[in-house]
Formats: structure tokens, C-alpha cells, sequence
């Protein structure tokens, strides 16, 4: 079938219509399930029917199979836990979410760890022995771009898997499994659930035994997502095509509001043609989303941005309604003192643009 996003995220994951049932999923908060016959629920650590729901919807976007987790890091944490073996390298986003080179760091033993920048160089050389290629792009939140599939044709050569953390595109956005990739992970915490009210995360595969091994994983280290989080991201799911819409049309009014205004440098979009991600950007990405990059003079000067705005709340994560802005050096970052990661939400163009416009102009 040829529906489109708005019809997909709509419908996904739900049952085939039957009489006196409900329309929409409902949840199902059970630990326990009546046993009988073999095959059926037994258990809440193991599977639950509100994850499979929301588990056929996100895997019908992403177009694979896909399994749910507690958190973005429980699903790249997972991800890690079942592929790497010590000895292993594993070649990581050096500009990528921090948790994912601290968690390799810090919380696994006996690993040769690679950083590369998203932009690259990329070739054989770096990939080169490596078991798994973790990509993110866009990266976050300096929001550069890798080519998945020549990275990904890359990495194959060389015998790794190839991991992407498609979180900032969301399945709407970038389709990595269709790509060349071998596995999509994300934290749905963002934009795809959409309401900054739960924290989810998500693996996708076309790859069934290491889809049956993480689930092994999943149900042995109990890194499980609780239901009531899995039914409202499937809620939210249902309007990402629209607010995706808006947030990315938020996000270009914004870009050339930032791009004109003298107390602002380095804004990074890869929806707009001057960004220097953008070429790779278009070839690979269905859409751009809502997340822009921008740098103001110091920390100050950002507080004084903040204090200023009336739309702009200071928020970290991303993705959600309202537009939020996080300055990501306080949280160790490697980037400079006033750089700013702004969320458009889903506020009018005019509102949001009028008020960024105000509140740069009082600095
Ligand atoms: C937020 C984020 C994560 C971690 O997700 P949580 O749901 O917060 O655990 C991983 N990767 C990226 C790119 C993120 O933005």
C-alpha cells in the first residue's frame, strides 16, 4: 500500500476492525496473564500486548522488526550489551549523545572504542576491525550528517554492523533499515512520542536472529518499558506527521530569523539549502524536523535570550509541542559556552519567530 505519513501514523499498529471493540489501542497494565495454552501472555517482563501495538506501529515506519525499551539508553545500551564481545571495537559518534560513548566508557569492560565526527573523513581505515558502527544523524546536537548508505557499504566491507541513532529524523524523517543500515535505535522520548510526558526508547532490525536475541536480553535484564508509557507514545505517534510538519516549518521561519540577526553564529539546520549538511542531508532524509543549532556569545548572553523569550522555555530533551532550548555545555558537551539546541515546537510560525525576534533584540 502507497498511503501516505499522515495515514500511516494514524493507522499503525492498530487491530483489524471487530464490533463492540474499542477504535483506538487500549492498555494493558497487566503483570500477570491467566495461563492455559502455550504461546499466550504469561507475563509483564516478557511481552504485553499494548507493546506489541505500539512495537507493529513503530516497525511498520521503520520497516522492520521492532522491539520497545524502557529508554533510548536501554535500547542503545541493550544494542551494545548484545553485539559487543571484549576485544571488540566499536566505532562511535564523537559529536553524538554523550551517554552512548560514557555508557561504552564507563560501564563496559575490555572494548577498543573508536570516535569518529559524523562529518567524517570516513573510510576504510576507520572502520576497518570493527564489529559495530554506531552513526547518528543527525548528530546531536551539533546536527551534522553522515551518508548511511556509503558508510554503511563501508562498514559491510570491512564485516561490522551498522547501528544508526535516528532519533533527531524519527521514522518519518529517515529510513536507515532502507538505507543499508542493519539496525535503527532511538529514543522516543522525543519527537515521536512528542508530548515530553514519558520516557521510551526503541530497536528496529530486519535482522530476525538478532531481533530474537535482543528480545532474549530484553526480558533477561529487565530493561522493559512500562505499558502506560508504551500506550501514550503510540497516542502521540499518531500525530507525528503533523507536528513534524509544523515543527519543521517553525524551524525554517526560525533558521532565517538566526541567520539575519547580528548577536547569532554558526545556526545549523540541514532542512535549509546554506547548511553544509544539506547536499547529504536531501539525498537521505524524507523531511528535516525541528531541531536548530545556534550559537549566542556566552552563557550569558543565552540566559539573557532565555529570560527575554515568553515561548522559549529552557528544557533539555527535544521533540516535543512547545519550543524549548537547552544550552548544551552545561551538560558537558564538547561545544562552545552559548550554544543552544532549540526545539521548534508547534507554536504558530508568526507567535514563535515574533517572540525569537523580541527577545534577540533585548541582548
Ligand atoms: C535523548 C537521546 C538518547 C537517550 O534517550 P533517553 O530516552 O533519554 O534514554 C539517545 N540518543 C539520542 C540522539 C538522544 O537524543
Amino acid at each position: 500500500m502507497n498511503d501516505g505519513d499522515g495515514t500511516r501514523c494514524v493507522h499503525a499498529g492498530l487491530e483489524p476492525a471487530r464490533t463492540g471493540e474499542p477504535l483506538p489501542p487500549q492498555p494493558v497494565l497487566a503483570a500477570q496473564f491467566h495461563l492455559g495454552e502455550p504461546g499466550g501472555d504469561f507475563y509483564g517482563r516478557a511481552d504485553n500486548p499494548t507493546w506489541r501495538a505500539l512495537e507493529s506501529a513503530i516497525g511498520d515506519l521503520d520497516g522492520g522488526d521492532c522491539l520497545v525499551y524502557a529508554s533510548g539508553m536501554a535500547a542503545v545500551s541493550a544494542l551494545l550489551r548484545v553485539v559487543l564481545r571484549p576485544g571488540d571495537t566499536v566505532v562511535l559518534p564523537s559529536d553524538g549523545y554523550y551517554l552512548a560513548r560514557s555508557y561504552v566508557r564507563d560501564h563496559m569492560g575490555g572494548l577498543d572504542v573508536r570516535e569518529v565526527p559524523t562529518a567524517g573523513e570516513w573510510s576504510a581505515s576507520v572502520v576497518e576491525g570493527a564489529r559495530l558502527v554506531l552513526l547518528e544523524t543527525p548528530s546531536n546536537p551539533g546536527l551534522d550528517v553522515c551518508d548511511i548508505a556509503a558508510v554503511s557499504a563501508l562498514a559491510h566491507a570491512a564485516g561490522a554492523l551498522v547501528a544508526v541513532d535516528n532519533t533527531t529524523a524519527t521514522p518519518l524523517g529517515q529510513r536507515p533499515l532502507e538505507l543499508g543500515a542493519d539496525v535503527v535505535v532511538a529514543s522516543d522520548t522525543k519527537a515521536l512520542s512528542g508530548h515530553s510526558d514519558l520516557v521510551l526508547g526503541h530497536i528496529s532490525t530486519r535482522d530476525a536472529e538478532l531481533a530474537a536475541r535482543l528480545r532474549a536480553e530484553r526480558t533477561a535484564s529487565g530493561a522493559v518499558a512500562g505499558p502506560f508509557e508504551a500506550w501514550l507514545a503510540h497516542r502521540g505517534l499518531g500525530t507525528l506527521d503533523l507536528r513534524l510538519a509544523r515543527q519543521a516549518e517553525n524551524a525554517a521561519a526560525v533558521y532565517a530569523v538566526l541567520r539575519a540577526h547580528p548577536a547569532v553564529r554558526g545556526v545549523r539546520w540541514p532542512g535549509s539549502v546554506d547548511d553544509p549538511a544539506h547536499p547529504v542531508a536531501a539525498r537521505q532524509m524524507r523531511r528535516f524536523g525541528g531541531v536548530v543549532t545556534f550559537e549566542l556569545a556566552d552563557e550569558d548572553a543565552v540566559a539573557a535570550f532565555l529570560g527575554a523569550s515568553r515561548l522559549v522555555s529552557a528544557a533539555t530533551s527535544f521533540g516535543g509541542l512547545h519550543t524549548t532550548a537547552d544550552r548544551r555545555a552545561r551538560w558537558g558537551d564538547a561545544v562552545p559556552a552559548g550554544l543552544l539546541r532549540l526545539s521548534c515546537g508547534c507554536e504558530d510560525p508568526s507567535d514563535l519567530t515574533a517572540d525569537l525576534r523580541a527577545a534577540l533584540d533585548r541582548l
